[in-house]
């Protein structure tokens, strides 16, 4: 490999075939066969198929079953050996999907996050997506990017790199362009940027030297990716449950088994007792609740991808439902970001957008001022106009905003900024950031140096000592300011964008560079203002989301003003007294803020930095907060965030370090997250419940009928059998349930509440006594009037499967009665449960079956009296229901 590092710039392009105008299409087809394409090495998962498949087998309760299996191969009980077989089969085959298919979609998720890079090639700036990227190509970068190659630096503005993903080296790492002339670790080559590293600061330009698996991190060939996500809380809470009833049921199992040991010709049948025990253990012990859990968040992830968010981290499905406020950025959020200069003020005139389309005409004295402001705001501009030489329909920006509307303006009044660079030759600049909200380059001219400066008003004011009419130069008097502020003041108040104009020349001067020390006596000439329309739909979703008990503060960069008169629009609260800015914010503490924070709707003229401070008062005051952010400076915020949400436009950095990110950039996208969140969650309750109530029905007719001295009331086999209809489909089902309405006119949960409340609590306790004293008496009745254990058994066997399969239609909503749900909408549980049927009904009518599970048909009246049965566990749940409706809305008619 090449040491390019130790190479000058005009040794490597000429190495590689380029210049810097960048490769011309020969080349890059050329390039691209002789280094390879920009694509790393599929990295290693340490979570394969196989050992996915693998670690069912470690679960403790197939290793028990397992041994029971092979009790019985030994005893040569043939028919249980096979039901044992079939079940460790089947539940380790139903537990591998389940996981794997989680895996899936997560894996998919994460590869949804592309890379694009600004390359400049035959002379032009174009897009590109980061895997086309070829040796030899000239890339551009900057604040925020993740660089996706490795490369060497040609030129470089206030460059700091953070290379931890590849050195890990914490503290950022200023480069330049400077050729190295001693060998050094890759840490130290200051002139270098490689893949994978993020552009903390500043921008730059370079030439690929390394693509694909030829690069710096390509070649640690055994990176391994790590797909694992740390565990929820929801996941650590039902993990600890599932954990206490098992070693309930465990305890009870011991019972049974010790208990039947005692009773008459007990010992003889050890090993049928050790089979229903082990049976009864595998039935009522939720061992599949939590990785149902992670499944029901996987898919979850998937149906808030529908709705254009991109969930990151697992847990964020989890905490979406308990998000309590939303803050969010204005720009491009709650706004469509589609900025249209539609105004210049200066001293001399005030232009509407039609006006400033003649401002390069012939007369040009007539417009001297205001074009000079479009010009100062053309060339003071990072924004890329892709093809100027196209009709104006394809024209393609790249960039900020507020600087390609100035190019697209400045394109309509015949000023392209191609064109203008030639003559306006940069040769330095102060790249425009958040919190120095302004930007400035330095020209080069034929008779002198000029400064350009664009950015917000009250900064530039502070730098100006001029102001110009009619393109003369004047003292900016205090009357002349007052009267460009009240201007400033009325373009802000109808929800403006406003950025100010200045320049300085510097006659037969040899300067260079700029810093902000030359920010002073400059001369002012107006303002450019924006309008950025209104999402459509913002209005309504934010009654949506102040319904739902979530409220919503808008935070940006802009103008007190600008940001009252469209937070007013939307109907967010913005009073002079709800709205902060950014000195305020400075000057208040930490404690006085959380106070205070209560009655706050709007944040403007705030820094990237303020944001976190918002986050930690809206924290201490104990809410769930959702945060949105773009730029790297944003990242502590969106980290310190309950849901850190990064926009689809936004920076990688931010996207990376994000919980969320919305690809369609809305503020309603948000929302429809936080709903889905809350429909999971409901979801998951849901199955909780129905494993919970279904759980323990074996466990207390099994015991019962050894404490009374009875034959056992159902036969291992048979047990197995109910919990493959039970347990292993419809729980999952539930998972495809659609949200409630009503969901989003409920307050927001209070975050770590037990999942399981009185409700569920009531319905658990009383579904399991209620159902099972009446199995019970039916198992009593028919063992003691026919006395044939094989029709008594069926019967039990029967009433197992059949209450799962009715109750769970009942505990599709915990709000509504069951008559008022829609029981066809879920077509996966019909699916789940007509297999269940079908199952049942071969097990009782197949002859190899009944072999098998050693039952008898059943005739109509048994039915009426099972299906009657299966109707009653409705009727207990709809009961239930029935008491806390009422309980609630009675609760609800004492608050008002
Ligand atoms: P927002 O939070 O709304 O995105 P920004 O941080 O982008 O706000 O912008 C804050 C202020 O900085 C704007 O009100 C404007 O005065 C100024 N500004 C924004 N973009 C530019 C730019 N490209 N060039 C110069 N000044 C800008
Ligand atoms: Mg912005």
């Amino acid at each position: 490999m090449d040491n390019f590092y130790l190479e000058s710039i005009s040794q490597i392009l000429k190495k590689l075939h380029t210049s810097s105008d960048g490769l011309v299409d020969e080349q890059i087809k050329q390039n691209q066969k002789n280094f390879g394409k920009n694509i790393l090495p599929k990295a290693r998962e340490n979570t394969t198929r196989l050992s996915i498949f693998l670690s069912q087998f470690a679960s403790p309760l197939i290793i028990i079953l397992i041994i029971a299996g092979i009790i019985s191969l030994v005893l040569q009980e043939t028919m249980d050996t096979i039901v044992i077989f079939v079940t460790v089969f089947v539940n380790s085959v139903v537990g591998f999907l389940q996981e794997d298919k989680a895996n899936q979609a997560l894996k998919k998720l994460s590869q949804m996050v592309e890379y694009k890079v600004l390359v400049i090639r035959k002379g032009k700036t174009y897009q590109i997506d980061s895997k086309d990227l070829v040796v030899g190509d000239i890339i551009l970068f900057e604040a925020g990017e993740k660089i996706q190659a490795d490369a060497r630096i040609m030129e470089s503005v206030d460059l700091k790199l953070d290379e931890s993903a590849l050195t890990g080296e914490s503290e950022s790492i200023k480069k330049n362009n400077k050729k190295i002339k001693k060998t050094l670790a890759i840490a130290d080559r200051n002139n270098m940027i490689y893949r994978g590293t993020t552009v903390v600061s500043g921008r730059g330009r370079a030439v690929v030297v390394a693509v694909g698996k030829d690069t710096e991190i390509g070649k640690i060939a055994s990176l391994v990716k790590s797909t694992k996500d740390d565990r929820t809380p929801l996941q650590i809470q039902l993990t600890k449950l599932a954990r206490i009833i098992s070693a309930v049921v465990l305890f009870i199992c011991v019972i049974i088994f010790v208990t039947g040991l005692f009773f008459d010709g007990g010992l003889d049948h050890w090993a049928e007792l050790f089979e229903t025990a082990v049976a009864v253990a595998v039935a009522a012990i939720p061992e599949g609740m939590a990785i149902s859990l992670t499944v029901i968040l996987a898919i979850g992830m998937q149906f808030i991808l529908k709705r254009r968010a991109l969930v990151r981290k697992l847990v964020a499905t989890e905490t979406l439902g308990s998000v309590s406020v939303i803050c969010t950025d204005k720009t491009g959020t709650l706004t469509e970001g589609k900025m249209r200069l539609t105004q210049i003020f200066t001293a001399s005139q005030d232009l509407d957008f039609e006006e400033i389309k003649l401002v390069n005409q012939s007369r040009k004295e007539k417009y001297i001022d205001s074009l000079l402001a479009l010009k100062i705001a053309i060339i003071a501009n990072d924004g890329i106009h892709e093809n100027p030489e196209a009709s104006e329909k394809d024209w393609n920006f790249v960039g900020d905003t507020t600087d390609t509307a100035i190019l697209y303006a400045g394109m309509k009044a015949g000023l392209g900024k191609d064109i203008l660079e030639k003559s306006f030759v940069r040769l330095d600049e102060i790249p425009f950031d958040s919190k120095k909200k302004y930007m400035a380059t330095l020209n080069s001219l034929p008779h002198g140096q000029e400064l350009y400066l664009k950015g917000a008003s009250e900064k530039i004011y502070k730098m100006c000592g001029f102001y110009e009419e009619n393109g003369e130069q004047k003292k900016m008097t205090k009357k002349q300011l007052e009267f460009f502020k009240n201007q400033e003041n009325e373009m802000t108040q109808k929800g403006l964008r406003v950025i100010a104009v200045a320049y300085k020349n510097y006659t037969n001067k040899n300067k260079k560079s700029i810093n902000s020390k030359d920010l002073k006596n400059l001369t002012f000439i107006g303002f450019l203002a924006f309008s950025d329309p209104l999402r459509p739909d913002v209005k309504e979703t934010l009654e949506i989301a102040s319904k739902a008990g979530i409220r919503t503060v808008m935070i940006t960069g802009d103008h007190v003003r600008t940001a009252q008169a469209i937070a007013s629009d939307i109907g967010i609260p913005c009073k002079d007294s709800q709205i902060f800015d950014g000195e305020k914010l400075e000057a208040i503490n930490d404690e006085d803020l959380r106070l205070q924070i209560k009655n706050i709707y709007v944040f403007a003229r705030v820094e990237p930095k303020h944001k976190i401070r918002i986050v930690n008062a809206f924290q201490a005051n104990g809410e769930v907060v959702a945060m949105t952010g773009d730029g790297v400076n944003d990242a502590p915020a969106l980290k310190g965030a309950d849901i850190g949400v990064a926009l689809g436009s936004g920076t990688d950095v931010a996207k990376e370090i994000s919980d969320m990110v919305l690809l369609d950039d809305k503020y309603s996208t948000i929302v429809s997250a936080v709903e889905e969140g809350r429909g999971i969650y409901q979801n998951i309750k849901k199955i909780i419940l129905y494993l919970l109530a279904g759980s323990f029905s074996e466990v207390i007719l099994i015991l019962g009928s050894i404490v009374a001295g009875l034959p056992l009331a159902a036969l291992p086999a048979q047990i197995l059998w109910v919990n493959l209809i039970e347990d292993t489909f419809p729980n999952i089902a539930l998972a495809f349930d659609k949200g409630e309405k009503e969901n989003m006119l409920d307050k927001p949960r209070v975050r770590n509440e037990s999942i399981i409340d009185n409700e569920m609590r009531l319905m658990i306790i009383m579904k399991s006594i209620l159902a099972n004293v009446v199995l019970f008496g039916i198992f009593y009745y028919f063992w003691k009037t026919t006395g044939d254990i094989k029709l008594t058994r069926t019967l039990v066997f029967t009433g197992f499967a059949i209450d799962s399969l009715f109750f769970i239609f009942s505990i599709r909503s915990l709000r509504h009665m069951i008559w008022h749900t829609h029981p066809l909408e879920n077509k996966k549980l019909l699916g789940a449960v007509g297999f269940g049927w079908v199952m049942l009904v071969l097990a009782i009518y197949l002859p190899p079956l009944q072999a098998l599970l050693r039952t008898v048909a059943l005739s109509w009246h048994h039915w009426l009296i099972m299906i009657s049965f299966g109707l009653f566990n409705i009727v207990i749940i709809e009961t239930i229901k029935v008491i806390f409706l009422v309980e609630n809305r009675r609760a609800v008619s004492y608050k008002h």
